[in-house]
């Protein structure tokens, strides 16, 4: 079903990296997107990567800030409309990317010159998207369609109208700090949200909006945990074992002191260091909190660097949420941030990369120089890819690129804590990806290997 997603996703960072619109609205507002004279092929690639690589979750939270009394748009039983005909500019724009630069999976199947294909234009009644150039085609593709796509477009359709909807967004008012002898347990979104005590996750829908937030944070809580849903001898490798518990010896000063202690105990500090640091160096700050609120103990630096870790009027800064929790913002390639920190300790820090397409095309080689610093330091890396075959091809290109030169953490595996909302690729809408669907975790060997070139051919 990925099929051709992959073609489009090399879509090089540097790209990116020159836009000046940040706000998830670019995203599906044509008005925003760049006027180059290959403006197409650059709208193109922006818009198939950023399904993929979100460059912002800002829209979702700005409005809600900044008119709080924001009123009621849509009714719950009124979610589903045609895109072209929805009440939300916003949906109404998303249609119109897909008439633009969408495919008719019809004309795809019946010619192979790209200028025989035309663009989706017949609005499909049971999901609201664009979806064939024409009535004939929508009845020629009717069943591919309802077969594989159709249902899925539908819950999307419902789940943007209803984030929009004004309605009060009660699944995103968050537990605050937990006790210290609260017993949360990480096994899986579900028994996660029952165990921390949300209170109003009581729908598939609203697991979908939180979840989507929430992947970035909990995936990483989800490595620290005692809970951890990735064990020893199965996902954890012995390697990954002595990493992990390095780390969990700060995360739990309580296995080591006396119980009177405890709540005066405040442990050295956990670096996070994000590297590409993309649309999670967008989420409000208490979607990081709900990760330090895990780990009452311990105070958590969060590092977002790389190119799009700021917006293009933003300088690098620093900034204190409370006192366990910090965010760097910085926008310098991570190979250069790398040489600005005095030192790496593989108790206290880990590197945490959000899908960054090591194994595609021209990024790779960027990646190379950051990759090596990251595993000189030994401590942990884990990364997350958006499907089975993206997360395949960065691990080959790992297995390539540093052969020797590294050890399992953590064998690929699907992640418990993957967003449950679907993103759709709107050049082509029988793609759709999950983000942070897998991860994985390697470390820089930890004794020196004797390097013998010829035998490393
Ligand atoms: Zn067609
Ligand atoms: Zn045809
Ligand atoms: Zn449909």
């Amino acid at each position: 079903m990925n099929r051709g997603l992959k073609q489009f996703v090399p879509a090089s960072r540097s790209l990116l990296r020159n836009q000046t619109c940040r706000t998830s609205a670019c995203l599906v507002s044509l008005k925003s997107l760049p006027k180059a004279s290959n403006a197409a092929a650059v709208q193109k690639r922006f818009l198939t990567q950023s399904v993929a690589r979100p460059i912002s979750f800002k829209g979702i939270f700005g409005a809600k800030n900044e008119e709080p009394e924001k009123k009621l748009v849509l009714e719950q039983d009124n979610l589903f409309h045609m895109l072209s005909q929805s009440p939300l500019p916003e949906m109404k724009d998303r249609a119109a990317i897909v008439n633009k630069y969408g495919v008719c999976p019809v004309c795809d199947t019946h010619h192979e010159e790209h200028e025989a294909k035309k663009k989706p234009t017949y609005d499909c009644p049971d999901c609201g998207y664009p979806t064939h150039c024409s009535e004939e085609h929508y009845h020629e593709g009717y069943q591919a369609h309802h077969a594989e796509n159709c249902a899925i477009l539908r819950e999307i359709n419902e789940d943007d109208h209803d984030l929009r909807s004004g309605r009060p967004m009660r699944e995103f008012e968050f537990p605050s700090a937990q006790g210290f002898d609260e017993a949360v347990n990480m096994a899986n979104w579900d028994v996660f949200f029952y165990t921390r005590s949300f209170p109003s996750m009581d729908s598939d829908r609203s697991m979908r909006h939180v979840s989507k937030l929430l992947t970035y944070p909990m995936s990483i809580a989800a490595v620290l945990h005692q809970s951890s849903p990735y064990k020893y001898g199965e996902q954890v490798t012995a390697e990954g074992m002595r990493s992990i518990a390095a780390l969990r010896t700060i995360l739990y000063p309580h296995n080591q002191v006396s119980n009177d202690a405890q709540t005066q105990i405040r442990t050295d500090t956990i670096n996070v260091y994000l590297v590409g640091a993309r649309a999670e160096a967008t989420l409000p700050s208490h979607i990081w909190l709900q990760l330090a609120y895990l780990f009452p103990a311990t105070p958590f630096h969060i590092h977002f660097i790389g190119p799009d870790a700021l917006a293009p009027n933003q300088e690098p800064h620093t900034k204190s949420v409370n006192e366990r929790l910090l965010f760097t913002y910085d926008n310098a390639m991570y190979h250069d941030y790398h040489e600005t920190i005095e030192k790496f300790d593989p108790y206290t820090d880990l590197f945490f990369l959000f899908s960054p397409g090591i194994g595609h095309g021209d990024a790779r080689e960027g990646w190379k120089t950051s990759i090596e610093k990251a595993l000189e330091t030994k401590c942990p890396i884990f990364v997350t890819g958006y499907d089975e075959a993206d997360m395949k091809n960065d691990v080959e290109a790992v297995e390539q690129d540093y052969n020797g030169e590294f050890d399992w953490v953590l064998k690929p595996t699907v992640n418990e804590f993957r967003s449950l909302k679907r993103d759709v690729n709107l050049m082509d809408l029988r793609q759709s990806i999950f983000a942070n669907y897998g991860i994985w975790g390697i470390r820089g060997k930890r004794y020196d290997v004797t390097h013998d070139p010829e035998s490393n051919e």
